[in-house]
């Protein structure tokens, strides 16, 4: 279907297009979620409004970040908030109402909150109630998992049917605004979305946003596109106003002030008047990365607020006129005192344009930046050649496709770059293949890549479900959008629970694939990204020699496996975990694994990414695995047929 495109399909459909502004529409068309899967959003927050309702009388659930503020993509998760200020004032006036003795108990006894007084409950605790109503009442709402340690704490969950993920938060009302300032954007300007449909996408396939944990040192996509805004509203003549100049556009009834600070704009895009630029997108683009190219990000604040890039000096005195107030006359001293006024300064700083204390970019350290801004530069030069903007007559790609060929991960400028990532390489060796595979691969002739890529794709699966138990969920890739690659056996998920005491519950267990498909690994190998998100509950790395050797010797000789073999290793493990109860959810990561290199240099990159508080406990593992992995896998690759 249109949503499984790989990037050789998309790079085929852009270079058919007549010129890059209409590469860019394409895009759009290309990545934006379908009707069809508007529609089933839709549904899905009606079904949890209705659930919830049932538990939070009065509250209410509201859809915000990219599935609603223009900038959609079929694999983007569904951000809600619950809002539960109506669900306050219901309970204290049931309450009251109880201790007068004038009414019954409002909240009767098994109602969720007879448990709990919204008005005095920590977001976690409400969260926890939250993650059990989407556990036991929602259905196919799996994998329900509460983040209190999030900047802003939410509960994920996915849907199983519907292949999608979700948020919910409860103290988000700014989000929910940022998200309606973005649709007034992109309402009042209609270059903006194809222009943000392409910088993402560029950034994602550079490495640069998207981190599929959130938060680490990549910019994240909220970040991205406020700096896009702000780029239109500096140019010549202006794309966008200011938010102070909305501000100055709105009418009394959209005066809004959410936790100190100033929100206020229009809601409709009527009610600004057009701008007077006419460049068009191709030109925009290129504008844009020379605009950050030259950029002083260092020395400046992106303020959307202004319009304008500030001084960072103006933010580093501690003279309060510097700093820009909350507004809102009636925030009592106390609260004016508790909020932090100056954003935290960094490599790069882009103000959110409402909560001004807040650098959206604050995540980013150096070494993100500057490979930020060597993106920039490149992508700048590219776009002053012909290549970009002209169709080439014969044939060969040209325009926007150029700009999105994935980072190479061994490319000089990049090693040891995003901080967090650990790669770890798997080379091509004829040696390893079994004879019928080697002879597949020469007849296959260029498809022999992929088709290696494939296997190891699946040994490596192997490797983390099967030798080391670890849960494996596909994670999205740009090429494969949800709902991912149909079809890795997910048969044997469980198989380190078996006969262990360990058995994997229906939660964690999820399964990859439905079960009634084939294996078929193979369409999402082909795209040369395959990506899964894994979890490991058990050190499986620690104590491992000493309890393969324990194994060893405690088996007879002639039942013992092969030294190194997969049968081992998988024994090896099971051991570990009979010897160490499960921690929960000891460790989570994400791998991506890349076809890289030509004919002679062909292998397999794996990169790994620990989500943010394992990090250090990663290290470990990540130790263990650059030996092990390789070793394994080839292993495996013997024994393909
Ligand atoms: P995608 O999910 O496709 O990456 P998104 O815009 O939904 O894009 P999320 O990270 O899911 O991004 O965030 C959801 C929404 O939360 C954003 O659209 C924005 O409104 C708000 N948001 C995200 N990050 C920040 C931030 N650092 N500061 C303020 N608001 C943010
Ligand atoms: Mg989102």
């Amino acid at each position: 279907t249109k949503n499984l495109l790989t990037v050789e399909q998309l790079s085929q459909d852009l270079c058919q297009a007549a010129s890059v502004n209409e590469q860019m529409h394409r895009l759009v068309e290309r990545f934006q979620l379908s009707e069809s899967e508007r529609k089933v959003r839709e549904l899905l927050v009606e079904l949890l409004q209705e659930v919830f309702t049932e538990f939070f009388p009065e509250c209410r659930i509201v859809a915000f970040g990219s599935s609603v503020n223009t900038f959609d993509i079929h694999s983007c998760d569904l951000d809600l908030f619950l809002d539960l200020e109506n669900t306050k004032i219901f309970q204290a006036k049931a309450r009251s109402s109880s201790e007068q003795g004038l009414l019954e108990d409002t909240c009767s006894e098994d109602s969720i909150l007879s448990d709990i007084d919204l008005s005095t409950a920590s977001p976690s605790e409400v969260l926890e109630l939250v993650a059990m109503v989407l556990r036991k009442c929602v259905p196919g709402a799996h994998k329900v998992q509460v983040l209190s340690s999030a900047r802003l704490p939410v509960v994920k969950f996915s849907h199983r049917e519907l292949g999608l993920q979700g948020d919910v938060s409860i103290n988000n009302r700014l989000a929910v605004r940022n998200t309606r300032f973005l649709q007034l954007c992109s309402g009042l300007d209609g270059r903006l979305r194809p222009l943000m449909y392409t910088i993402r996408y560029w950034a994602k396939q550079k490495q640069l946003a998207g981190n599929p944990f959130g938060g680490g040192p990549l910019l994240n996509n909220y970040a991205l596109t406020l700096l896009v805004i702000f780029f239109l509203q500096n140019r010549e003549p202006p794309i966008l106003p200011s938010v102070n100049q909305l501000k100055e556009m709105a009418c009394e009834e959209e005066q809004c002030v959410i936790e100190g600070w100033d929100c206020t704009f229009p809601s409709q895009p009527i009610a600004v008047p057009q701008s007077k630029n006419t460049e068009d997108l191709c030109a925009l683009l290129a504008a844009f990365f020379t605009f950050c190219e030259q950029f002083d990000f260092a020395g400046s604040v992106v303020s959307l607020r202004e319009g304008r890039a500030l001084p960072v000096t103006a933010f580093l005195s501690k003279d309060e006129e510097a700093n820009e107030a909350p507004v809102g006359e009636h925030l009592e001293m106390e609260e004016m005192r508790a909020k932090p006024r100056a954003p935290k300064l960094g490599p790069l700083n882009v103000l959110d344009p409402f909560e001004l204390s807040h650098n959206v970019a604050g995540n980013l350290n150096e070494r993100t930046q500057r490979s930020f801004r060597h993106e920039c530069e490149e992508a700048a030069k590219y776009c002053r050649s012909l290549q970009y903007q002209r169709k080439s007559a014969k044939g060969k790609v040209w325009g926007l496709v150029r700009l999105f060929i994935p980072r190479d991960g061994d490319a000089p400028s990049s090693t040891g770059d995003a901080a967090r990532q650990l790669v770890v390489s798997i080379p091509f060796k004829v040696t390893v293949l079994s004879e019928t595979l080697r002879r597949r691969l020469h007849s296959a002739g260029d498809l022999f890549r992929q088709l290696w890529f494939t296997e190891v794709c699946k040994a490596i699966l192997a490797v983390f479900q099967r030798v080391l138990g670890c849960t494996v969920v596909h994670g999205k890739t740009a090429e494969v959008p949800k709902g991912g690659y149909e079809g890795v056996d997910c048969s044997d998920t469980k198989t380190i629970g078996k006969g262990v005491k360990r058995t994997l519950s229906e939660e964690e267990a999820l399964p990859i694939c439905p079960a009634d498909k084939k294996p078929k690994l193979h369409s999402a190998a082909e795209s040369g990204v395959v990506q899964w998100w894994c979890e490991v509950q058990h050190r499986v790395w620690a104590g491992r020699r000493k309890a393969r050797r324990d194994l060893l010797k405690s088996l007879p000789e002639t039942s013992r496996p092969e030294v190194g073999s997969v049968e081992l290793e998988a024994e090896v493990t099971q051991r570990i975990l009979l010897d160490h109860p499960a921690a929960e959810k000891l460790l989570q990561f994400a791998v991506e694994a890349k076809v890289l290199g030509g004919t002679e240099d062909t292998r397999a990159e794996l990169r790994f990414t620990p989500c943010d508080e394992h990090a250090s406990i990663f290290q470990d593992f990540f130790h263990f695995l650059e030996l092990f992995l390789p070793k394994i896998t080839e292993k495996l690759l013997e024994k393909v047929d």
